[in-house]
């Protein structure tokens, strides 16, 4: 026997690519004993009572272990999968194998800090030592010009300070061998109706059929930034709605670890090295320095971000309002380019950058609506969910986060125009109202008695009227947030 085991708990870093854990582990000549566990309270229910992890998600995790386990077992090994708490299985786990030392990748926000916290309370008791590593961001916190305690309020002097004064460091090797796994039943994935949920079906309007895990991640990543050579051109295409090349999609990948943001990172560099550096190549660090900023936003302000008065205190009075919210929950808001957005997420766990800003905007600035409802409706179905990303953009467009500029709004109907000018995106997704032809498309509660004949489209009947005029409603929301602005800075 190896003299050293060293049990490495995966988490939301389901790779062998650019893994700290495993680097060091084999470092020390350890035998490695890799985990995962599926934990129930990943597929409760969230405080709003919507699914916590929806089937499309669970459904693109199921095949990241998968495939984290098939490659695994092609170096020799094997994850060692199992159900329940974390904090009670490793430990069983640890006196069963003998285990010197557990690793893993730490986690910032609450829930998955209790987790640790527990586990490593439950290690101590029976004496074997933990390691955390930090491998969810391009930059690592060691390498910050600040303390994460002193992370700037704001992305723009966060991502000035680091470009100039930080250093990205090279991803760590995969191992190329692993040693067998001690004799242990392996266990078994569970299915989708063993974790409470129906399997999802694929919709062919969908931009991507993605699928999990690391190996997909990197085909992914192969296609897109070196097949089609589509990387030169992300400027230009990254606020486009249809298909899968507007933007990169790495977002799944990346939120459950199975691809390194340091590892796109360098794929970015030596694109720029072997064909083009422009101001595309430079923009998806830049989006991937927003992921890195929200992460150790979260790091700094702790529960903060999942407070209704947010990061910033403001207490919005954000209404519960129901009948209206599962108007927005199922694309019924008589605004097209929401609706198609809202059926977009519903029918595939996708949404754009571009859909998700301007379907927050109206919940929020429109509706009046508590803007969490959103975030857990949104943590509920994205494929792409991350704890730090989504409730930190959400904190963001609520105007309750990292946003000095007060109640901003989107102009939906402009965007309409602005982002899908000939309305493609619309009808792709509200099939209703096709034969509308002209600037009509995007506002189609404008239609007039005979427009609507003649377009065979009835409001009310085909598609809904506007469940609120536009500008109205965002100035009596604008009345409501500057009050509690002002309450706040008295
Ligand atoms: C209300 C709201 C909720 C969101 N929730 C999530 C979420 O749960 N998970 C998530 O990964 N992203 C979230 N985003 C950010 C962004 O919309 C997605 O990362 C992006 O649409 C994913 O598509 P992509 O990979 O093709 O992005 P690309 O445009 O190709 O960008 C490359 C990568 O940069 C990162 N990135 C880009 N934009 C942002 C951003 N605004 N904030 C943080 N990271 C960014 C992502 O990791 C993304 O994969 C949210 C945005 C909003 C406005």
């Amino acid at each position: 026997m190896n003299e050293k085991r060293i049990l490495i708990w995966y988490r939301h870093d389901l790779r062998l690519q650019d893994h700290e854990p495993m680097y060091r582990a084999i470092e020390q000549k350890a035998q490695v004993i890799p985990v995962y566990c599926f934990d129930e309270r990943q597929f409760g229910k969230t405080s709003f009572g919507f699914p916590k992890t929806g089937a499309f998600r669970a459904q693109f995790l199921l095949e990241s272990v998968a495939d984290l386990r098939n490659s695994l077992l092609e170096l020799g090994s094997n994850l060692v999968v199992r159900r329940g708490f974390p904090e009670e299985i490793i430990p069983s786990l640890a006196q069963e194998l003998e285990i010197s030392a557990v690793y893993f990748h730490g986690e910032v926000t609450s829930e998955e800090l209790a987790v640790e916290s527990a586990l490593q309370t439950a290690l101590s008791q029976i004496s074997v030592p933990c390691d955390r590593f930090w491998g969810t961001t391009v930059y690592h916190p060691d390498n910050l010009p600040f303390a994460v305690e002193e992370i700037p309020e704001l992305f723009t002097n966060f991502r000035k300070s680091v470009e100039k004064k930080s250093l990205v460091d090279s991803c760590f090797l995969a191992p190329q061998k692993l040693p067998q796994l001690p004799d242990i039943d392996g266990g078994e994935l569970p299915n989708l109706s063993e974790l409470g949920l129906e399997p999802p079906k694929f919709d062919p309007r969908a931009v991507l059929q993605f699928k999990g895990g690391e190996t997909a991640g990197l085909t992914r990543l192969d296609n897109y930034i070196w097949l089609q050579n589509c990387l030169k051109d992300y400027k230009q295409t990254r606020n486009g709605m249809l298909g899968a090349d507007y933007s990169s999609k790495f977002s799944p990948w990346l939120a459950l670890g199975c691809l390194s943001p340091r590892f796109i990172y360098e794929q970015v560099k030596k694109y720029e090295a072997e064909r083009v550096k422009n101001d595309s190549t430079y923009w998806l660090v830049f989006e991937l320095l927003w992921r890195d900023f929200f992460r150790f936003i979260c790091a700094k302000h702790g529960n903060h971000i999942f407070r209704q008065s947010g990061l910033q205190g403001i207490r919005i009075p954000g209404k519960e309002d129901w009948e209206r919210f599962r108007l927005w929950q199922s694309g019924m808001t008589g605004f097209p380019l929401v609706d198609a957005n809202m059926r977009e997420l519903a029918a595939t766990g996708f949404m754009s950058n571009r859909g998700r800003q301007n379907v927050a905007s109206f919940l929020t600035k429109n509706l009046g609506i508590n803007w969490q409802m959103g975030a857990e409706w949104f943590e509920s179905l994205l494929i792409d969910y991350d704890v730090c990303s989504n409730w930190g953009n959400w904190n963001y467009t609520a105007g309750v986060g990292n946003d000095a500029r007060g109640f901003r709004y989107f102009n939906i109907p402009k965007q309409s125009r602005d982002y899908d000018p000939q309305g493609e995106y619309i009808k792709h997704w509200l099939t209703e109202l096709t034969p509308i032809k002209g600037n009509l498309i995007h506002e189609p509660g404008k239609l007039s008695a005979e427009e609507q004949k003649h377009f065979g489209v009835r409001l009310g009947v085909d598609y809904p009227r506007p469940i609120v005029d536009f500008f109205k409603s965002v100035k009596a929301n604008e009345k409501i947030y500057n009050a509690a602005l002002e309450l706040r800075q008295k």
